[in-house]
């Protein structure tokens, strides 16, 4: 970056050790974070909730039915009916639902309503005229929930950016349910799923080797089996059925890893996002890794640098000032503008922005994505180490799912060098390393389907 005048040149440096996590440090992190998923599982608990998820089975690749199921997602509305062929396949028929946006920040009588809307429509269009009387339903409902049974999920809080007054505390099985019943639709939720142990058992089904299930996405979170006998807090359910040596799945929620900020190294940026967030103090290292923030991190440090006088000088900076305005593909635009002139960040600032930026300050643009971007990758990659050391798994697939995973130019490149890097391996070839993000099975259909036939099965087995 010889051209780089002086100052830019020194804050781009500035921000390179702001925005650079290096083994050590991920090392450390990861240790850190072995130790807050043990305390989650401990009776007294943690930050990260490590939530029973009564899964309870890995699937055989066996199973076969027809379910319908729901993915209530941050954009969409995903309604799919899944038929599972026994042989590790399936069909799936999908309607997808716009989820209008003042519903994340609507009542709890909207959001229901407009679910159960969506559900009814859904059956009225692909078995018109049909006699429909109890259809099954998985429903993937990703926020972290405390479940009491597989079909009960009581919302713990919301995430990324939702807001819905009377639903935290509140077991949302029979909310949906009511605003079933109200509009006359035969459907029973026989499943509340998290989009982790969606994906986790929907990758287990199409590949066996996958051993964990990630998003990494507007939000982001992990799903592996646990014994039961390692989950302490599970102590009194032991029974005939429960057996020590019994599995459970568990939803990590590890978004919310070290809400105590303890070993994060958390940025002024990062500490404006959370103090301004609707919900402070929670989900802490997701508000550094996820989709939902990486634009944000990104627009409040080039709005800092403005105030210091280093960028869009003499500008009007009015729509970069607006909150949440860069989504995480203006990040990603960004790096894949190759370094020459950098023409497609210049358009994107003048359309988007309405700034005229100079080269030198599309550099320090594209390297700032750069850091922010191999940030989240770096910081993603120790959940994933941590959940390995903790179980003591030296070699599996991570079914791994969402926008950042799947579109952001290389976060799988760069979460698999932290890896290498954090459980030193002295492999050359990626392709060689033992433990591979893979792109996962559809979690929140196929994976809702599984556990909704995997739970028949079990009700089925315990009747006879
Ligand atoms: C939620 C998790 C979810 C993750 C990915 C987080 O905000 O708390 O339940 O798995 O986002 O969708
Ligand atoms: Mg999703």
């Amino acid at each position: 970056m010889a051209d780089v005048p002086r100052d830019l040149l020194e804050q781009v440096s500035q921000l390179e050790a702001l925005f650079t996590v290096d083994a050590k440090k991920l090392k450390e992190i990861t240790e850190h974070f072995v130790s807050e998923l043990d305390k989650g599982l401990s009776t007294e608990g943690g930050s990260i909730p490590m939530n029973v998820t009564w899964v309870m089975d890995w699937p055989t690749g066996k199973e076969t039915g027809t379910y319908l199921a729901l993915d209530m997602g941050g954009t969409n509305l995903r309604v799919a009916e899944i038929t599972l062929d026994g042989k590790r396949g399936f069909d799936v028929i999908q309607s997808k639902y716009h989820m209008p946006k003042n519903i994340k920040t609507g009542t709890s009588d909207e959001l229901w309503d407009y679910i159960a809307g969506c559900l009814e429509q859904f059956l009225a269009s692909h078995h018109a005229g049909q006699e429909i009387t109890n259809v099954h339903l998985g429903f993937t409902f990703s926020y972290p929930c405390t479940q009491p049974a597989i079909n009960k999920g009581i919302l713990q809080r919301w995430t990324k950016g939702f807001d819905i007054d009377g639903v935290e505390g509140q077991d949302i099985q029979p909310l949906l349910d009511a605003a079933l019943k109200k509009r006359n639709v035969p459907i029973t939720v026989v499943a509340i799923i998290n989009d982790t142990t969606g994906t986790l058992v929907a990758s287990n089904y199409t590949d066996p080797f996958t051993k964990m299930g990630c998003i990494f996405g507007t939000g982001c979170n992990a799903a592996y089996y646990e014994v039961v006998k390692n989950i302490p807090k599970l102590k009194g359910h032991v029974n005939d059925d429960i057996k020590p040596d019994s599995v459970m799945a568990i939803n990590c929620e590890w978004g919310a890893f070290d809400n105590e900020h303890a070993v994060l190294p958390r940025t002024s940026y990062d500490v404006k996002i959370d103090e301004e967030s609707p919900r402070p103090h929670q989900q802490a290292f997701e508000k550094m890794i996820a989709g939902y923030y990486l634009g944000e991190i990104l627009r409040l440090t080039l709005a800092d640098l403005h105030k210091q006088g280093f960028v869009f000088e003499k500008q009007d900076i009015t729509k970069l000032d607006e909150p949440y305005t860069l989504d995480t593909s203006f990040l990603s635009r960004i790096e894949e503008d190759p370094w020459e002139n950098l023409s497609d960040v210049e358009l994107l600032f003048q359309e988007e922005l309405d700034l005229r930026t100079t080269e030198p300050e599309r550099k320090l643009i594209r390297r700032l994505a750069e850091l922010i971007g191999t940030r989240a990758a770096r910081l993603s990659a120790c959940g994933v180490a941590a959940i390995c050391k903790k179980t003591g798994m030296t070699e599996c697939h991570v079914g791994a799912d969402g926008s950042v995973v799947n579109k952001y130019p290389l976060f799988k490149e760069r979460g698999a060098q932290a890896l290498k890097e954090i459980l030193d391996w002295d492999i050359a070839n990626p392709d060689d390393y033992p433990v591979k993000v893979t792109p996962a099975e559809d979690g929140s259909g196929v994976g809702a389907a599984i556990i909704a036939a995997l739970t028949a099965a079990r009700v089925e087995k315990n009747l006879s």
